[in-house]
């Protein structure tokens, strides 16, 4: 038998490592273990919904997954279902690919305040996240405030602004389509401690601000350099084509629409106010010094609002006991070693940056890795794994039970919308029997 190697997480960076794997070692066996029933990651559960040609890549992850020396077992939750300490005891080699889960904190007073968000866990509720499906966000509120300045706090600042028609025709949750239908939400404000010229957000998705059915997007003119000559052009990350459209919109006057989006910038939260909820934001007027870092003015002012959603950053979730730089908050590796038969991919890597398509190299390295591994006949590999999790009761999902989930996720779509998903990992389990 050739090598075995067991990828833990399906998001891109365990299957870019899986489709690296079989193209270079045509008899090597890869098991890709995910803690839900569905696979694919953030394309399916952070990826926004009104975004589905960014999640056609599942499409070919799915030709590799039916590739006869790969499996898919979800509903396998590595660190409470088997350890790492164990799948090595089974596999060749061992690839992490859990991601970066968990929402950086904002460090500032009130951020503990019921109606206060992390990007993972609002993004989880309203793509319909099994940990996130009770989140409840109050959104019966006149204004909400998103901070951060990359493309998740577009995402959010976009839907919240979306009629119920326009985000029923997408694969949102089917309670965050109703909350945002009825919502009163009117002024969504989007705040970025830096100026329009670092703003990390891409200009296909500051676009989109230009195109809501119901809302208007307002941007300060003053803050908009007044010639093009010195603004930066690289692909995505276009400056021309961001300040060209923040431009339109500084033309706005923001009675077009009855909802307004505010792209405001130069301003950090030092501090969430209220009682048993949010009630105001208190903001703190930013510069940026000679080297381009951020600088507090002292300049503040409170904003009232009940909601707030920090998209500021996530970081990856420490495992067993595998290395971990507390300070990166990912997993503690070279180039994608951990240790000989021990290697890491994706975000859990690099930490929570860049696209679906970043995290391809990855999967390269992985394969240049174990391509030097010899294998070892007394590790037991899939027959091994799967005598464990059936001693333990584990109700694995294999990747044609997956394809009946989504076949009947498909099936209850309603108002042109691709799927209506399941929201809790119970419902998904009982579809299949
Ligand atoms: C809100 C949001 C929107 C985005 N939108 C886009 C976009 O439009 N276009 C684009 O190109 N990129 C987008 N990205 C970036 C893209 O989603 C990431 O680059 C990519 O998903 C990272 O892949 P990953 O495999 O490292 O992590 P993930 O996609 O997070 O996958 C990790 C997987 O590991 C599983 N897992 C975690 N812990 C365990 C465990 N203990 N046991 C078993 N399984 C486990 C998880 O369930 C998950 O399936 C977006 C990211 C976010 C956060």
């Amino acid at each position: 038998m050739g090598l075995t190697v067991a990828i833990v997480g399906s998001g891109p960076g365990g299957f870019y490592s899986a489709a690296a794997l079989i193209k270079e070692l045509p008899d090597c066996r890869v098991d890709i273990l995910d803690r839900l029933p569905t696979p694919f990651g953030l394309i399916r559960a952070g990826v926004a919904p009104d975004h589905q040609s960014s999640k056609k890549i599942a499409k070919i992850f799915e030709r590799t997954a039916q590739s006869e020396q790969v499996r898919f077992l979800g509903n396998v939750e590595v660190g409470r279902d088997i350890s790492v300490a164990e799948l090595r005891g089974l596999y060749d080699a061992v690839v992490l690919a859990t991601g970066a889960p968990r929402d950086r904190r904002l460090g500032i007073p009130g951020e503990d305040l019921p109606g206060v968000y992390g990007s993972s866990e609002f993004v989880g509720w309203y793509n319909a996240h099994p940990d996130f499906n009770e989140l409840a966000p109050n959104l019966e509120t006149g204004s909400a405030v998103v901070i951060g300045a990359g493309n998740v706090a577009l995402d959010v600042a976009r839907l919240l602004a979306k009629t119920g028609q326009e985000v029923r025709a997408t694969d949102m949750a089917h309670y965050a389509a109703d909350a945002i239908d009825v919502s009163p939400i009117r002024d969504i404000y989007v705040y970025a401690r830096r100026g329009p010229l670092q703003a990390a957000f891409t200009h296909k998705e500051v676009k989109e601000f230009g195109e809501l059915d119901n809302a208007v997007t307002l941007v300060d003119a003053a803050l908009l350099p007044a010639d093009d000559a010195d603004l930066e052009d690289k692909g995505r990350g276009s400056q021309t084509k961001n300040i060209g459209y923040l431009r339109d919109y500084a033309r706005n006057k923001g009675d077009e629409k009855p909802v307004r989006i505010h792209m405001e910038f130069f301003a950090m939260p030092v501090e969430i106010l209220g009682g048993d909820q949010v009630s105001a934001i208190r903001m703190e007027r930013t510069r940026l010094d000679d080297n381009g870092r951020v600088v507090p003015t002292g300049e503040t002012f409170e904003l009232p609002c009940n909601i707030v959603v920090a998209c500021i950053g996530t970081q990856s979730t420490p495992l067993d006991n595998v290395a971990y730089d507390e300070k990166a908050q990912r997993f503690l590796n070279e180039d994608g070693r951990i240790e000989d038969g021990l290697y890491v991919a994706g975000w859990a890597k690099r930490g929570p940056s860049g696209t679906i398509a970043t995290n391809f190299p990855d999967g390269n390295q992985v394969a240049d890795f174990v391509k030097a591994l010899t294998p070892d006949s007394f590790k037991q590999g899939p027959a091994g794994l799967d005598q464990l999790l059936a001693d333990r009761g584990v109700r694995v999902v294999t990747f044609e039970d997956w394809k009946r989930i989504e076949a009947a996720e498909e099936a209850g779509a309603t108002h042109g919308a691709p799927r209506r998903k399941f929201t809790t990992i119970p419902e998904m389990i009982k579809t299949l029997g």
